[in-house]
């Protein structure tokens, strides 16, 4: 017997599976799906998965992630399955890597740090695609996206 929990098949969108239980909220954040109204959104939290245990995943109708978008995902964490979405097909999986620049994400590590003292935006350099190691633009500290807190 086959038990499957059924989430809605998307017919145009955009998918992003595998993610995390405990990172499904920062997912949201980041692509700041509250603000895509034109949009209808399916979240499905806590599904059983063969590969994780447990997962959750998101379907967004008719809207479309810019790369730019997609790889700051790669600050909560470089194993999600994304998943474009045409008359019900999958038309393309897409691999996420670090950006270029990541802004307002990532809490500065270093106390001093002007972003620690005052009200402003962090902004983050990738300083080494390969390892992972992201420099802050004021104080040039560097993190590696493992211990990344956010803002
Ligand atoms: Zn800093």
């Amino acid at each position: 017997m086959k038990k499957e929990l059924q989430v809605a098949a998307l017919d145009n969108g955009t998918v992003i599976d595998h993610i995390p239980n405990n990172k499904l909220f920062e997912v949201v954040r980041i692509l700041h799906l509250e603000k895509c109204p034109e949009s209808s959104i399916i979240v499905g939290f806590n599904l059983d998965s063969k590969k994780m245990g447990h997962k959750s995943l998101i379907k967004v109708r008719n809207h479309f992630f810019t790369d730019a978008e997609l790889n700051q995902l790669s600050i909560v964490s470089p194993n999600f399955t994304l998943c474009i979405i045409k008359n019900y097909e999958v038309v393309e999986k897409k691999t996420i890597e670090l950006p270029e620049v990541v802004k307002n994400i990532v809490k500065c590590p270093n106390p001093k740090c002007i972003t620690n003292n005052e009200p402003m935006p962090t902004l983050f350099t990738t300083s080494d695609q390969s390892k992972g190691i992201l420099q802050c633009h004021y104080c040039e500290k560097e993190i590696n996206v493992e211990d990344v807190k956010f803002t």
